[in-house]
Formats: structure tokens, C-alpha cells, sequence
């Protein structure tokens, strides 16, 4: 996954990973439940859950939405990410959630063009 966070921060929609030591934040696997929330980033334990999916794709996606968050923190401070976090919610999950979609079809077409190589196509 970290050499798809490298390609993915070379893009322009992933360049605010610049700002992030991705790399020093902590990820716990948990056991995904149906119709549950499958990941999430704890600011205090500077940690993400996230839970194992089939899909790469769709993992790598859920872990960008949550470095999202940690980016949000980091940006604002702690004390503020919780006071925007409880006053503007909508508002942060739609970065988080936009980040989410572009990494996930970033890591859908990486894909693509892996199996297009290994063809040799
Ligand atoms: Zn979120």
C-alpha cells in the first residue's frame, strides 16, 4: 500500500500528502461488520482502523479517506479538528469523502494498467 500512497502523492488531487508524514501514522486491521463503519482515525492514538477489504482499490480509498482526517487535524490542530469536526461535519467528510472517490479510481487505473503490463498489452 505505501507504494501506491508514493505514486498516488505524485498526482495532483493526492498532493496534500506532502504536508502529512503518512508514514508515522499507525494502521490497526480490524474485522470489518457488515453495514458498519470499516475504518476510522483515532487523533489521540494517531492511529487508523481500517478493515482488510478484498478490493485493493476500495481499501486503498478507506485509508486515504482517513489520512484525510489525520491531514484535518494536523492542519488545524487538535483542539479545532474536534470543534469543526462537531460544528461542520458534512463539511469535512466531503474532503475526506472526495479524497476517498479520487484515490480509489487512482488505484482502480494503477491496477488497470499493471494487468495491461502484464499482458503485454
Ligand atoms: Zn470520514
Amino acid at each position: 500500500m505505501s507504494d501506491l500512497l508514493r505514486l498516488y502523492a505524485r498526482t495532483k488531487s493526492g498532493s496534500w500528502l506532502h504536508d502529512l508524514n503518512a508514514e508515522s501514522i499507525n494502521v490497526q486491521f480490524i474485522s470489518g461488520i457488515e453495514g458498519k463503519r470499516q475504518a476510522e482515525y483515532l487523533p489521540l492514538k494517531n492511529t487508523i482502523l481500517l478493515a482488510d477489504d478484498p478490493d485493493s482499490a476500495v481499501l486503498f480509498g478507506s485509508y486515504i479517506h482517513e489520512l484525510y482526517h489525520a491531514y484535518q487535524r494536523y492542519r488545524y490542530g487538535l483542539l479545532l479538528y474536534w470543534l469543526f469536526l462537531g460544528l461542520f461535519r458534512p463539511l469535512m467528510e466531503r474532503g475526506a469523502k472526495k479524497a476517498e472517490l479520487d484515490a480509489t479510481e487512482f488505484a482502480c487505473s494503477y491496477r488497470l494498467e499493471t494487468w495491461k503490463k502484464e499482458s503485454g498489452l
